[in-house]
């Protein structure tokens, strides 16, 4: 009939402007290393920040100590403690989830803060036998902090904007690390905040402590990020002496990268028109977990109100913003049942329409499809255009060493056809070098990353 001619029509223009071929992904990793190049240069370059990051020297081995980590950047906080051992690694861990209340998302500075120094110093207060602090001797934490920071030193930095649904305006442009400290002060928890990382770094630091051949870190959860290391000499807008090694950790903010090769469709604009930051991280809005399923309630939306997809009524829950989530777009992309019963019962539950048909149930599926080839295919020319900067996209006489980046986020983690359409993209723009490349997961390496830094820069060394 009509109505579904015209479902179909909508879903095939959608696939028409998501498409990503291999040449427009070598155009949009192109462009991404064009615009590292000029983020690196001068500050205000680029809509890529390329920020420096402060660590010169990632972990070797070597630390010991108890050090604790917190990790704020999406909707859920951790904190955590390592005892660590040098040679002997990490000996003991232990770490605990606590989901941040979504009006202190959207409040002030003193509320967020004095809540996360709350949860902090309870944890604090549950250390066992197993972690040792040796007498007279200070509590030291390394902060994750996945938002993009001015840093002035590696244990204080100002907040540029907020993203991924915060939005606590008389934060911005304070240095975070002095909110933190005041809130733990203002709980008489006595700690010491010895690092403050992006999420990025913690899992480069995490990831490379690991596995020595690491050389980058993409994360691909609520939001995505990646940061990579740099030759110093490379980065023309650090005014600083140039570090021992030689190196810096470079936090790109690739979510703000924006290019004119993009595949962006009615769907993205008005998604980001009508986001808490509209015009930025338009990147971030086409590959990360915060999104995907909001794209896909958008196409659905018109396909009900243009071609009658559920009948002739609207469900009123679909007209939810972010009421879709991208763990239930995930879970109907994966129905393997033959009836699609997952995606039958996701309807159900989440859109309120009792009844679907075979044929909505696999046009949903084919529209999970859609949107998750596109964001995965574009993390992997972001990939590819990191490798190109550094020069390991080709092969070099007598040179094969293996390029290992470390991968982490939810999206990642469990959106297994994200992860598969992102590695064979890669393979796909690889080619014969696609050997020497190495996805690695790491699982919240990002909190020992940070636990690592706080170690290797604490005030007893
Ligand atoms: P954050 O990025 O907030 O630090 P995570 O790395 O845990 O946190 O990522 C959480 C995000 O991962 C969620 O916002 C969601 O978008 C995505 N995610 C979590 N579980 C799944 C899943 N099963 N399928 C797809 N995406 C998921
Ligand atoms: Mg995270």
């Amino acid at each position: 009939s009509g109505k579904w001619a015209k479902a179909e029509a909508i879903l095939r223009e959608l696939e028409d402007k998501c498409g990503a071929p291999t040449a427009k992904l070598r155009q949009v990793a192109d462009a991404m290393t064009v615009e590292m190049h000029a983020g690196l240069a001068s500050e205000g370059g680029s809509k890529l920040k390329m920020l420096i990051s402060y660590v010169d020297n990632l972990p070797t081995g070597d630390e010991t100590g108890l050090f604790y980590a917190l990790d704020l950047g999406g909707t859920n906080f951790r904190v955590m403690r390592v005892q660590l051992g040098g040679k002997e690694g990490v000996i003991k861990q232990e770490s605990e989830e606590v989901s941040i209340p979504p009006h202190l998302m959207v409040g002030s500075s003193h509320e967020l803060f004095d809540f996360i120094a709350t949860a902090l110093a309870k944890f604090v207060a549950t250390e066992g036998e197993d972690f040792h602090l040796p007498a007279g001797k200070q509590r030291e934490l390394g902060f994750t902090f996945s938002f993009p920071v001015r840093q002035l030193s590696l244990a204080s930095g100002t907040l540029i904007k907020w993203t991924k649904g915060f939005l606590i305006e008389d934060a911005v442009g304070e240095d975070v690390v002095e909110e933190l400290t005041k809130a733990m002060e203002r709980v008489n928890l006595d700690m010491r905040v010895a690092a403050l990382v992006n999420d990025t770094v913690g899992t480069l630091a995490g990831g490379k402590y690991s596995n020595p051949d690491v050389i980058a870190a993409v994360i691909l959860g609520t939001g995505s990020n990646a940061a990579y290391i740099e030759r110093a000499h490379a980065i023309p807008k650090w005014q600083g002496l140039l570090p021992k090694t030689g190196e810096m950790v470079i936090n790109m903010e690739w979510g703000n990268f924006r290019s004119s090769h993009l595949p962006l469709t009615e769907y993205d604009i008005s998604l980001d028109a009508e986001s808490l930051n509209p015009g930025e991280q338009i990147f971030e809005k086409l590959v990360s977990g915060m999104y995907l399923g909001e794209i896909v309630r958008r196409v659905l939306c018109r396909m009900v109100e243009e071609a009658s997809f559920f009948g002739d009524t609207i469900p009123p829950k679909l007209k939810i913003p972010f009421i879709l989530r991208t763990p239930d777009m995930s879970a109907m992309h994966h129905d393997s049942s033959s009836d699609l019963k997952v995606v039958g019962s996701k309807l159900k539950d989440i859109l309120e329409v009792p009844n679907s048909s075979l044929k909505m149930r696999k046009m949903i599926v084919e529209l999970c499809d859609i949107v998750t080839s596109r964001g995965a295919r574009l993390a992997a020319a972001g990939i590819l255009g990191i490798l190109k900067k550094i020069g390991r996209d080709t092969l070099k006489e007598g040179d094969n060493q293996k390029s290992v980046i470390a991968l982490d986020g939810g999206l990642f983690e469990h959106y297994t056809e994200f992860r598969n359409c992102m590695s064979s993209t890669l393979k796909e723009l690889l080619g014969e070098v696609a050997e020497y490349i190495v996805i690695e997961l790491a699982n919240d390496g990002s909190g020992i990353g940070a636990a690592l830094l706080a170690a290797s820069h604490s005030q007893y060394i």
